[in-house]
Parts: structure tokens; sequence; C-alpha cells
């Protein structure tokens, strides 16, 4: 009887990229409980540990659940106490301090960071408000930290992003290759659909690659620990291999590819006057569209012998081989799979086109089983921080700001006057957290993500950009975190099902949930305190005089009528949705605005390799993938029969490309931008542990997520502790050139380290190790390396 008084809905998992189905429990205005979806195709009624425990995500005992305000002697002051006030006032402070920066320094000093945690309306909402309203393209999510690189290897490859295979690919390959993603800890639930596939095919190898041994090492056949940065050579080597023993689909290869050069674009991604940076060479083929050919191409991977990239990686040969015949083997069909271990990285982009260059030479590609799958961590990473344009040089649906035709395109479907959008890409993270240091980015909003945890060398960059009293600072989130201490202005958000939302997982999905239950007290959803912020603003606040004067209807009208409500309040009336599941924000303001917002961003997509179906079909359905086209979902793109958008006859067609064609790019093998020397001698990784949500914020609040793994520590070989005096649980400081953090020794945890590395994860905000990591980005991603830096340990 009691289990009948709980109303049961669906919605997407709130963490990891999986995109995991979830089944939500509510009973009296509260989530009870969840448990894993039977109908959601993704993981067949499984969660993992984090997704267990969600229904008591939301319930922590310190949630935000009003505005808080430095305030001093009852006004707003950088140095003031934080001070509960009232929506308006909080955006009346903002909206104050956003005209000032505006009046006095233009719109490139205004700045918004968000992530994949975004919904998709959430992440469209912030780029049109930050693009065509207050003409910034400083918009930039956490994604810039996690796939970026991924993203623009997608770009320059396939001309469009993103996978062109899915989760099926799973139960067709003969082989999985892990580069650098401990996928048991990271993505466990794909993690048991390949351990099926494994376990119940003998066939089937897993080769896992590692700079060092994790979890996922335990199944693997070939198991491979190499030194940090020489992927891209065992890449190199691979490539090789396969040319050498003959085993290029010259087939595929002639009808499908084309060759290009640009493999000389390098640098670090570090502060001009660093001298590492200086002592990099320059950009030579930026764009890497010089034609090549194959005899090129062979010609540069030759050198990455297998004794050379042996030496080089400290990996046995007789692993390489083993490897490069997983790939080599024309009757063995491969899934290759990456996360953050391979794209943060200096040379992250070039990694992820070694991966793809791989796949082509062996035609291993866009079907069942040959798949190079980029898998994410944020859960809208792909639906919210690539597809709807999140970047600070992106629009949606793959379009560019530096692209004239996109812009007007955009600003045609945005119905705002041309030449609102900024030509000029804004600042990426790592940009926008030196500008913060330096006074020239002085009005910034951060929506959901714990930024200063996130964020490298943060007690050089962004701990004292956040706090110089040139800028104010706002933060959006559910609970207190390390960001929120640093704010100026901290807004309490709603979270998951408290608000309507929709994600796009790994592999294309976009699925969407209804608001189940009120946020505490006065947490809005940040879509809403997007709209509700914009009400603050006029057009002849924002936009420059000959804009205005050109299109003078466009005179004096309020921000939020131009955005939000015009054309769409009367398409989407709020009398039209279920009474059942109406949202706050919709009765706020007067219709079904996620409806509205999706439908207007689904134009962007549809007719393009995009598709989305009506809004209204994926409350009916547990999610689909685009590109949807008279109803039907697309598993593998690019491949005819399945995707179609592939003419008849041709088999394969990369329509990203004007000539249909992927782009086979050679690139070399580079060394990091620092390696360990005398003075700080040990390698430093990072990443995450499976009971921990990225930064913690929401995980370290459940019972007994926390408990399972209370803090972080430091792994370190037992060999290299006992050299160094250390016992396990002994505290030591961790120290580079930026900073430093005390942590515990673990020589007997789950991960196995090899000499002269250490792993730190980063969800433990009392250890914050990315004050001690290095800022280096791609130097074409502007992702951030978090992979690796020097560091030595020193006693407490
Ligand atoms: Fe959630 Fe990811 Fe776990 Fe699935 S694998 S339940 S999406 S955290």
């Amino acid at each position: 009887v009691e289990s009948l008084q709980i109303n049961w809905s669906k919605a997407p998992c709130r963490f990891c990229g999986t995109g995991c189905g979830v089944m939500v429990g509510v009973k009296e205005g509260r989530v009870v409980a969840t448990h894993g979806d039977l109908l959601a195709d993704v993981n067949r009624g499984l969660n993992c540990v984090k997704g267990y425990f969600l229904s008591k995500i939301m319930y922590g005992a310190d949630r935000l659940t009003q505005p808080l305000l430095r305030k001093k002697d009852g006004v707003y002051a950088k140095d003031g106490e934080f001070t509960p006030v009232s929506w308006e006032e909080a955006f009346d402070t903002m909206a104050e301090q956003a005209k000032r920066v505006l009046r006095e320094k233009g719109p490139t000093a205004l700045g918004m960071f968000g992530s994949g945690q975004w919904t998709i309306f959430e992440g469209y909402a912030a780029t049109k408000l930050m693009r065509a309203g207050f003409r910034s393209n400083n918009l930039d999510p956490n994604a810039r930290h996690c796939m970026a690189s991924a993203a623009y290897a997608f770009m320059r490859t396939f001309g469009m992003d993103e996978p062109m295979g899915c989760y099926n690919d799973f139960e067709h390959a003969d082989a999985f290759v892990l580069w650098g993603s401990n996928m048991a800890e990271m993505h466990p639930i794909l993690w048991t659909r390949l351990t099926d596939r494994r376990l119940g095919h003998p066939h089937v190898k897993v080769a896992v690659l590692s700079t060092f041994t994790h979890r996922s090492s335990d199944l693997a056949d070939i198991p491979i620990v190499f030194k940090p940065g020489t992927d891209l050579a065992i890449l190199n080597y691979i490539a090789n291999h396969i040319i050498q023993t003959g085993r290029v689909n010259q087939d595929f290869v002639d009808r499908h590819t084309t060759f290009v050069k640009g493999a000389t674009e390098i640098g670090y991604g570090l502060r001009p006057d660093d001298p590492r940076e200086l002592a990099a060479r320059t950009a030579e083929d930026p764009a890497a569209t010089t034609p090549s050919t194959f005899e090129e191409f062979t010609e540069l991977v030759s050198e990455y012998t297998l004794d050379k990239v042996a030496e080089l990686s400290g990996v046995e040969a007789g692993f390489l081989e083993q490897l490069a015949e997983l790939y080599a083997d024309p009757d063995r069909k491969v899934m290759s799979l990456w996360t953050m271990g391979f794209n943060q990285h200096v040379r992250g982009v070039w990694a992820n086109q070694m991966i793809y260059n791989i796949h082509l030479l062996t035609g291993k590609i866009s079907e069942p089983g040959n798949s190079p799958f980029s898998l994410t961590g944020q859960p809208s990473a792909c639906g919210t921080a690539r597809e709807v344009g999140t970047f600070a040089h992106r629009l949606p649906a793959d379009m560019t700001v530096t692209n004239p035709e996109h812009r007007k395109h955009a600003e045609e479907i945005w119905r705002v006057p041309e030449g609102i959008i900024p030509e000029k890409p804004g600042m990426h993270a790592v940009e926008q957290d030196r500008a913060l240091h330096d006074g020239n980015l002085n009005f910034y909003w951060i929506q959901v993500n714990n930024n200063l945890q996130a964020s490298p060398n943060s007690s050089g960059e962004a701990w004292p950009g956040y706090r110089n009293p040139e800028n104010f600072i706002v933060v959006s989130d559910a609970y207190p975190t390390v960001t929120t201490l640093a704010a100026d202005l901290i807004l309490p958000a709603a979270m998951w099902v408290e608000k309507e939302g929709a994600y796009g997982n790994a592999e294309r999905r976009t699925h969407v949930w209804h608001q189940l239950v009120n946020a505490p007290g006065d947490a809005r959803s940040d879509l809403w305190q997007l709209m509700e912020f914009s009400k603050r603003f006029s057009t002849d606040e924002v936009w420059p005089e000959d804009i205005l004067a050109a299109n003078p209807d466009y005179r004096g009208k309020n921000l939020f009528d131009v955005l939000f409500r015009n054309g769409v309040v009367d398409r989407f009336p709020v009398s039209g949705m279920d009474p059942d599941f109406a949202n706050q924000e919709s009765h706020d303001f007067g219709f079904h605005v996620q409806k509205g917002l999706f439908e207007e961003y689904a134009a962007f997509g549809r007719g393009h390799g995009h598709d989305l179906a009506p809004y209204d079909t994926y409350h009916e359905v547990r999610g689909l993938r685009w590109p949807v086209v008279e109803g039907r979902e697309t598993c593998w793109r690019y491949r005819e029969g399945f995707d179609p958008y592939v003419e008849p006859g041709t088999g394969v067609q990369f329509y990203g490309n004007d000539d249909n064609k992927a782009r086979i790019i050679a690139v070399p093998y580079e060394p990091p931008a620092e390696s360990p020397d005398d003075e700080y001698n040990i390698w430093l990784v990072t990443g995450r542990v499976l009971e921990h949500w990225h930064s913690g914020s929401m995980t370290m609040r459940v019972p007994e997520l926390f408990r399972a793994f209370p803090g972080a520590v430091c792994f370190m070989n037992p060999e290299d502790a006992r050299g160094m005096g250390f016992n396990q649980g002994t505290e030591v400081r961790i120290v580079s050139r930026r900073g430093d953090i005390r942590c515990r020794i673990d020589t007997r945890g789950r991960n196995r380290m090899p000499r002269g590395v250490i792993f730190v994860p980063w969800f433990d905000a009392s250890k914050l190790i990315n004050r001690v990591t290095l800022d280096a980005t791609d130097p074409i991603s502007k992702q951030t390396d978090f992979k690796k830096c020097a560091v030595k340990i020193l006693s407490v």
C-alpha cells in the first residue's frame, strides 16, 4: 500500500555522460527512491553506485536556498560578509555591476562559464544571452577542460562533431582498446557491457593503456602502462605497423579519405612570457588544410619503429605489437574508447586525430563494432556543451562565430539584427582565469560548475582572479563549494528533477524529463536565472548605436522580450501543457519555456545532419540518437543503410566535408610541456574515482558515497614510498612550481602506480590538487593538460 503512494517517472541519471535511464519515485513532493530503468536501452535496469544514490543528492543539509551577497554597512562590498538578499536585490546588484563593466570596458569584459551539466535549454539560453544579448563570446563550458580536443579533432577530420557510432558497438566489437580510460570507474555501466561481451565471447580482446594500473586493467588481455605523454608515439607506431605489414584498406582510403598536412602547429598554451612557451615553435599551418599524400604520411610515420617507440614509451615491444595487430587484423572489429586521459593533453587534438587515422587507414569505422568512440564526463557534455554551442568559438549545430554565413543564420533564427553576434572567438577557460587575474574580465557568471576546484593552477590564477577587487563574480550552485566561497554573489540553483530538463549523452542520445519536485526555499533553475536577469536590460543599454539606427524597431526593447519571449509565447502557451507536468518557469513566464527554446534550437540542425525529433516525442521515449529523420534515430552515421543522409550507392559519405571524404592528418609525437627534472622529480597525474562526481559537491553529501571514499589520497608505488622513507598513510606535501597540498600516501589502494608516478584525484575540496597542476593547454583545442606535471614530495 505504501509503495502505491509513490509516483514513478523517467529521467536520465544526473551524473556522467553514459546517460543511464532511471526511474524516479516521488512521494509528498520529495524524491524518495530511484532505480535503473529497465526500458532504457543504455543501462537496461542497471545503475552504478552513484546512480543508486541519486535520490539523496538533493537533500544535503547545506543546500543553498536564498541568494547571498557580500555586504558591508548594508551595501555590496568585495570584502563584505555573505548576507541573505532577495532575488530582486540580487539581480539589481548584478545588473548594476554588469552595466558598469559594459560602460567602462565594453562587452569583452563580460564573461560566463558553464558546463555539460546545464540542460540543453539552459546552455542554449546562455549562448543566446551572451552572444546576441551582451555581444560577448566570452562563454565557455567545463567541457573545455574535458573533451575540447575530441570535439576539435572530430571537426578537423569529419567536418562534424561527435562519434559516428553508438553504444550498440559494444555488442559487435571483437576488440576494445581503452586509451587512458578507466571505464570500470568512470563509465561503469558501459564497462558492464564491455565486460559482458569479453567474458561471453572468448575471441574478444581488451587492451588497456594507461600511465598506471587500475581497475580496468584487471580485464586486460593486453595491459599497457606507458610513460606520460607518449601515447601519440604509440599511435604513430600503430599506423606505421599497419602500413609496413600491408594491411591498409586501400579501397576505403582511396574512396573515402584525403591526406592533408598541418602537424607543425605547436606551443603549450602557457602564458606568452613563460620561457617554455617562448622556446616552443610557432604555428605554420593551423588549419591543417595543405594537401598531402599517402606517401608523405607513410614517410612521416616510418620513423616510429617498434624499437624506438618501445624505448620512448617504456612499453614492452611484444605488447605494442599485439596492440597494433588488433587494429591491423582485417577480420577483427575494433572499438577505441577514450575520455579525459587522452584529451587532457597538450597534443590532445593530434592524439584524437591519430586514432581516426588508424580507423580510416583500415576502414574500421561507421559500422557495427568498428568505432572510434570518445566518451564524455558530464551528463550533457555533448547535448549542451557541444551541440548548442557554448564553447567560446561555437554556435549551435557545429557552426562557428568566425564564419559570416553561420552568424547570419543564427541571427535569422534568433530574430536579432544582422551584425549582433561578434565574430571574434571569446576567451577560453584558462584564458578567462588569466584575464580575471589581470583585471581584463570584470563581470563573470559561473553556473553548474565548481570552477575553482576544477581549474588548473588555481592558486596562481583563478583564486586571485576571483578576488581581484576590479571583478564582480556571480556563482549559481545548489551547494556551497570552493567556488561559491570566492564569489561576490551566490545564487541558489535548482538541480536535476527540480526542473524540466534535457541532456544529450555520449552516443548522440537526447533525452528529456519533467520537473518532478520543487527546489528548496528560493532556489531556482539556471534557466529561470538567465531569463530573469535578461529582463534588467534594454537593447539601448547593450547594443551599439549603429545597429539600433539601422534597426529602429529594436530600439528600447527589453532584452527578455527580444531573446526569449517574442516568437515563442504564442506558439507554446502554458495553457497547452499537461497540468501534471507544468513546471515553475513556464508558469512564471507564461509559456512552455523549455519547449519553445528546444524547438527554436532544433531549427539549427534540422536538414543539416543534426535533426532532432519534435520536443514532445522525447517525453514518450527513452531518448533518441540524432539525426532523427522521419521518426527514426541513427545508430551509425556516414554509412549507407544506417544514416539517411548517405546517398544510395555510395557506401560511406563523410558528409560533414564538402567532398564527402574524411581527412587523414599526419601528426608527430611531441614531448610534454613539463617533465620531471632533478628538483621536481616525479610525475603527477590526476583524475576521478568511481564514488565521486567530479568535484564531489553532490556525492560528498551522500553519506554512503562519502564513507566509501572520504578523502583524496596520493597513490604511490610502494618502493618509491619506501625509498623516500614514507609508509602507508604518511602525510606528505606534494609541491609543484605553482602550489602545494598535503595528502596521505596510499601504496595499497585500487590504483597501482609505476615507479616515479603518483595519482591524486581532485574530488576533495580539502585537498585541492589543482593548486598544483599546470595550466598548459592544447594550442588547437585550448584543452587543459591536467594529466601530467612535475612535482616533488616533501615530508610534512
Ligand atoms: Fe549515472 Fe554514469 Fe553511473 Fe550510469 S554510469 S548510473 S549515468 S553515474
